[in-house]
């Protein structure tokens, strides 16, 4: 099974363990291996690695005397790692258990094993966890050189939209105004700000904007973003036609918000509207909804259409990129 690795040639190999093994980076549980001239350091957590190191799938070999939770079950479980969490997906309680117990006594670094014990729900977007091990639900998370703290039980994060979060990080120009409408814990906001952006992010959730507070300290840029408690639609007023970029992360009632979106937008600004639609019109009810309330005053354009992920059989998670010019 391939391994997320970072490479390097063989003479950096050791300040480059030692760079990833200060973040808490390199993963015990294979070993580091010289191939056709490169030296591979597996890695806990790709999407943490700063992008000046090339990660890559490699097959490393298991760290002799490491067990790993397949090696006590037999079979390879389904589990996901939020910081030193884990997260699993399981109905039957008896299974749960046992692969629980299974990852504790395996020698992944692991503090607590969380079960998902309801879908996410509501307006605030958190879901239920069924503590399995351990004794909190708090966590820190590294995310492409950031880190987020967050109490998964009191606010929505999901590290399965890192990869996505980073491509519209890297639209990020210095300067630029960014308007995060449903700011979260500040997983775009944060890396934005980092980028010399100057963010604001709105939360309708207070204990995320305290945890996104927290994060823009942690993270060195809390003099570049501004976050505000408050239902968006009435702290927009504030920023008419302020914002360069404008995220909107609230898939199911994307388009119920468009109107404070264009109303944030400056005369150029990037619209980044995340919907979910099943695969017969992926794209066309956020293109149509955009459309409906930013023309005649701005000509639309849409820049990028693209699946984020499988939301549920015949359902897409997308995201357009649109860019309002008035
Ligand atoms: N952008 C973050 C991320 O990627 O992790 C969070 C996205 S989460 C899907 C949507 C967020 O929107 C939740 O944190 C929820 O509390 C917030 N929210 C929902 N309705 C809102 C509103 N009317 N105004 C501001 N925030 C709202």
């Amino acid at each position: 099974m391939g391994v997320p690795c970072v490479r390097v040639a063989r003479e950096d190999g050791e300040a480059t363990r030692q760079r990833l093994a200060e973040a808490d980076l390199v993963d015990d549980g294979y070993d580091i291996t010289v191939a056709d001239g490169s030296l591979y350091v597996p890695v806990t957590d790709p999407t943490a690695v700063p992008d000046a190191f090339d990660v890559v799938e490699f097959d490393a070999p298991v760290r002799e005397g490491q067990t790993m939770p397949a090696d006590i079950l037999g079979v390879d479980p389904s589990y996901e790692r939020i910081g030193d969490l884990v997260i699993i997906d399981e109905d039957d309680p008896e299974r749960a258990r046992t692969i629980a117990d299974a990852i504790v006594d395996s020698d992944l670094p692991v503090e607590g094993v969380l079960n998902r014990a309801s879908k996410i729900k509501g307006e605030q977007r958190v879901r239920d966890w069924e503590v399995l091990a351990g004794d909190t639900t708090e966590v820190v998370h590294r995310e492409y050189g950031c880190a987020f703290e967050l109490d998964l039980a009191a606010v929505y994060f999901s590290p399965r939209l890192a990869t996505e979060r980073h491509r519209v990080v890297e639209q990020v120009r210095e300067g630029e105004h960014a308007f995060d409408m449903f700011a979260g814990v500040g997983p775009f906001v944060v890396p934005f700000a980092k980028r010399g952006a100057t963010c604001v992010g709105t939360d309708i959730n207070e204990r995320a904007v305290e945890y996104l507070r927290r994060n823009a300290e942690r993270n060195g840029v809390a003099d570049r973003i501004t976050a505000i408690h408050g239902d968006v639609r009435e702290v927009a007023a504030d920023y008419t036609g302020w914002a360069d970029r404008v995220v909107m992360n609230l898939p199911h009632s994307a388009d119920e918000f468009v109107e404070t979106a264009v109303e944030l937008a400056g005369d150029d600004c990037v619209l980044h509207y995340y919907d979910i639609q099943p695969d017969e019109d992926l794209y066309g009810p956020g293109e149509r909804a955009v459309r409906a309330a930013a023309e005649p005053a701005y000509e639309v354009t849409v820049e990028t259409r693209r699946t984020v992920r499988s939301y549920a059989p015949g359902e897409q998670n997308v995201v357009l990129d649109v860019r309002l010019r008035r």
